[in-house]
């Protein structure tokens, strides 16, 4: 039975060091969004009939005028390619 030799353990270390540094820095290559991006792709938008200009991710009350938001669809496109 072969026993694990002082160079072979320096190999398997090496290995798993290789190993989780290239997973570290493929986590920091690809850093989570700060933004939530959920809302920044999401095709619904909740707005004012009065106040148009008032956009929303969520449904709620206009700041404005304080009636309820309605949902409204964004339009094709204007959304992140
Ligand atoms: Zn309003």
């Amino acid at each position: 039975m072969p026993r694990f030799t002082t160079r072979t353990s320096l190999i398997v270390i090496v290995l798993i060091g290789t190993t989780v540094g290239a997973l570290m820095w493929w986590r920091l290559r690809a850093p989570r969004p700060l933004v939530d991006t959920r809302a920044l792709t999401t095709a619904e938008m909740w707005s004012c009939a009065q106040h148009p200009e008032v956009r929303r991710f969520e449904p709620g009350l206009c700041p404005v005028c304080g009636r309820p938001l309605e949902l409204v669809e964004a339009p094709a496109g204007s959304g992140p390619p």
